[in-house]
């Protein structure tokens, strides 16, 4: 059977893989999208974007990423909800693989992986996933109306998350380990002006407890060793994100961090037609519209490529 061979390959589908799309799908690149395991990405799990220009009045996050694949779709690009499981970029043509076996070649890839939530590490933590313990407060907060939560994280999604949960939950337990927050200004305001929640400064946690099903978590006040057990039936993970670069490994430069590394002003990867956008190679600014602008200079970058190629 022949290999299939695409001019521009996409793989990622969140909001720096449909920008790339449209903008190589508008250039006649007939880009084919790989979605990924989590198609949309990220904003799949968000609820409110308020800071994303052109809705004055915000958007749902799954509404943007629908209106982002049908104005791909509208411009030709081919969207396979599929993963790419194997890549060989330092050849030319560029060979990857599908999770379900086929084989692809590829003159430009645009790298649009994204990024992944972190967790905490803890064995109690793997075990109850998904039985109380969750790293999307919009996706799952529901579940705990009305009942004693709590959220590990000090940055924006943290104190995001905390005051969506505070608006379902009766109490938001909220473990920070060091005696400051790392959101912003505005953000950490809202947190510590929201009665029902409550701050845990200088705290780790050690467990999570329950058999089946979260019952409390135990944390350690690391000032002054003192424990405290927080009855809790929710337990939301909220430290970071961890981009989705492991199959690029050897191949791409990265940081230490697992970031790819592009060059200068531009979405250049060490690799000639490899191009790489959004949060995969963005551990500093990590929005949407970041993402977006990104994709776009990537798809560029990958045209002004095929053409000084002579491949279109
Ligand atoms: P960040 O990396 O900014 O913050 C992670 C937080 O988790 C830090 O407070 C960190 O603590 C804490 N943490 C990390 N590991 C552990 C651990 N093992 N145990 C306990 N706590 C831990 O990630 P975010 O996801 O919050 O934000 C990512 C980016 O997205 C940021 O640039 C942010 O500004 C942006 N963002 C913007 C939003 C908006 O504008 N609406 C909403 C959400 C995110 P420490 O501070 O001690 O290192």
């Amino acid at each position: 059977m022949q290999t299939e061979h695409i001019s521009c390959l996409i793989i990622g589908s969140g909001p720096a893989g449909y920008t790339a799309a449209i903008y190589a799908a508008r250039a006649g690149l007939k880009p084919v999208m790989y979605t990924g395991i989590q198609p949309g990405g990220q904003l799949m799990i968000t609820n409110d974007v308020e800071n994303f220009p052109g809705y004055p009045e915000g958007v749902m996050g799954p509404k943007m990423m629908e209106d982002l694949r049908l104005q791909a779709v509208r411009f030709g690009t081919d969207v396979r909800y599929m993963m790419i499981s194997e890549t060989q970029l330092g050849q030319s043509p560029k060979w990857v693989k599908t999770d379900d076996g086929k084989e692809l070649t590829a003159d430009t890839v645009i790298i649009a992986t994204g990024a992944s939530a972190k967790w905490l590490g803890i064995p109690s933590e793997e075990r109850l996933n998904g039985f109380g313990v969750s790293a999307c407060a919009v996706c799952d907060g529901y579940f705990f109306r009305q009942q004693e939560v709590a959220i590990v994280g000090a940055g924006d999604t943290a104190a995001e998350e905390a005051t969506y949960l505070a608006k379902l939950c009766k109490t938001v337990h909220m473990i920070v380990r060091r005696e400051v927050m790392r959101a912003s200004k505005v953000m950490q305001d809202r947190v510590l002006n929201t009665p029902n929640i409550k701050v845990y400064w200088n705290s780790e946690t050690e467990e999570i407890l329950g058999e089946k099903a979260v019952e409390g978590v135990r944390i350690i006040n690391t000032k002054t060793q003192e424990i405290t057990i927080i009855p809790i039936t929710g337990f939301f993970v909220a430290i970071g994100h961890q981009p989705n670069t492991d199959i690029f490994k050897g191949q791409l430069k990265m940081e230490d961090t697992g970031y790819i590394i592009t060059e200068g002003k531009s979405t250049k990867t060490n690799l000639p037609g490899v191009f790489a956008c959004g949060d995969a190679q963005d551990a500093i600014y990590r929005q949407a519209v970041t993402a977006a602008g990104t994709g776009c200079m990537a798809a560029l970058d990958a045209e002004r490529w095929l053409s000084e190629q002579g491949l279109v």
